[in-house]
């Protein structure tokens, strides 16, 4: 896309949502958690829709009493119903588990067993659906949770089979029921080590998505800073300073970068050693960063040259904070091990102009800084505007 057509498409950009997602956000809500745990219970309700048709069938040819049918439809339609409504008011948010797994689960297995006791010869094709919660409750229940529906499993359709085959022996024949009944029981333990493996996996999956959330973040921070300084590194700067860029661009925001050098650095390192000529650029970037602003941002460019963006806030504001770092850390001592030691910096420093490319104001901050080292180190130039 050109630059002028991306323009022209920001411009287009309706600032009202579509009417979609507004549909979306009226029946889902915005919260992105919530709109799962809500889409998870319309795709249950897809399940009861497709129950209260085969309900309609089994009433069409004599398999459900009508009265009976209807109600069960009812009630499936009304706990469902209600179940949403606790999901879109936030209403389940009160709860340990917000999703509501539990009570949806152990509701199906009700309207389930309701619907055993009801449907005649065609019963046994129940247990299907017995099983189908019960393992959807395995993946989304913890063991014990799991444990308690496949508990009530158990109890409620056991019931359900010993009233029915007390009052309607011949369409429940008890030899039956005991056989649906011993399978049921069986099926229950199998459940139950599905559940508990399903569930060492999620954990195994949750430790190891956190060790490498943190080892990302560890190798993110390893990428952008300089270990000897701790400061962030030049490639860090280059995405800082282009994101400073882009919102200059739209802002107009003045900024200055100043380019510092430490002055006859290498012979620190001749005179005193390479490992005081490391705690001195210890002690420089530790000092320097006290001394700057909250929002100036110190980078080590290269060896002993740093980098420092620094908003122009208030005007002519970089120039007096360079100036007080130069005459501070003149006066002090940065090594533990030399605290006779006195390290001065040469700067030079380039006011952003307005369209120029952050390379074009590096280059002007680095001839300013060979001016600074030319008229005799220890000082600032700043470039020409
Ligand atoms: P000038 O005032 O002109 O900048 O002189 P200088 O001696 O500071 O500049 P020069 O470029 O000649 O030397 C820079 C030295 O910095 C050379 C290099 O060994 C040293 N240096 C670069 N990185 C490190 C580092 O990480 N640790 C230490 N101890 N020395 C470093
Ligand atoms: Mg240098
Ligand atoms: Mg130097």
């Amino acid at each position: 896309m050109s630059v002028q057509s991306h323009a022209m498409a920001q411009q287009l950009a309706p600032e009202e949502p579509l009417l979609g997602n507004k549909i979306a956000t009226f029946f889902l809500t915005s919260l992105p958690e919530q709109r799962t745990r809500i889409v998870r219970s319309l795709w249950s309700a897809l399940v009861v829709v497709m129950c209260v048709g085969l309900i309609a069938y089994a009433i069409h040819t004599d398999l459900m009493e009508p009265v009976e049918g209807w109600a069960l439809s009812c009630a499936m339609i009304a706990s469902n119903l209600a179940f949403y409504m606790a999901l879109r008011t936030g209403f389940n948010l009160r709860f340990a588990d917000p999703a509501l797994t539990l009570p949806q689960v152990l509701a199906a297995l009700t309207w389930i067993a309701g619907c055993y006791g009801a449907t005649s010869e065609a019963h046994g094709g129940l247990l299907m659906f017995v099983a189908l919660v019960l393992v959807f409750g395995a993946f989304n229940l913890s063991p014990r949770r799991a444990r308690i529906t496949s508990l009530y499993a158990v109890v409620v359709m056991g019931m359900v089979m010993a009233i029915k085959s007390l009052h309607d022996p011949l369409r429940y024949q008890p030899r039956v029921e005991w056989a649906y009944f011993i399978f049921l029981v069986t099926m229950v333990p199998t459940v139950a080590v599905l559940a508990a493996h399903l569930h060492k996996m999620r954990q195994h999956l949750r430790g190891q998505t956190a060790d490498l959330v943190s080892a990302l973040a560890r190798i993110q921070d390893m990428a952008a800073r300089d270990p000897l300084t701790g400061l962030i590194n030049r490639r860090k700067m280059l995405d800082v300073l282009a994101q400073h860029a882009a919102l200059s661009q739209r802002e107009v925001l003045a900024f200055s970068l100043a380019y510092i050098d430490l002055d006859h650095f290498k012979q620190v390192n001749d005179s005193w050693g390479h490992r005081v000529g490391d705690e001195v650029l210890r002690g420089f970037a530790d000092e320097a960063q006290r001394l700057l602003r909250e929002t100036d941002v110190m980078a080590r460019w290269g060896g002993e040259e740093f980098l420092v963006l620094l908003p122009d806030l208030p005007p002519g504001s970089p120039i007096i904070a360079v100036e007080r770092m130069r005459s501070v850390l003149a006066g002090m001592g940065l090594s533990a091990s030399a605290p006779a030691l006195r390290m001065t910096f040469s700067a030079g420093i380039a006011v952003h102009r307005l369209g120029e490319t952050m390379d074009e104001t590096i280059e002007r901050a680095d001839k300013a800084l060979y001016q600074a080292k030319a008229s005799g180190r220890n000082q600032i130039v700043v470039a020409s505007a």
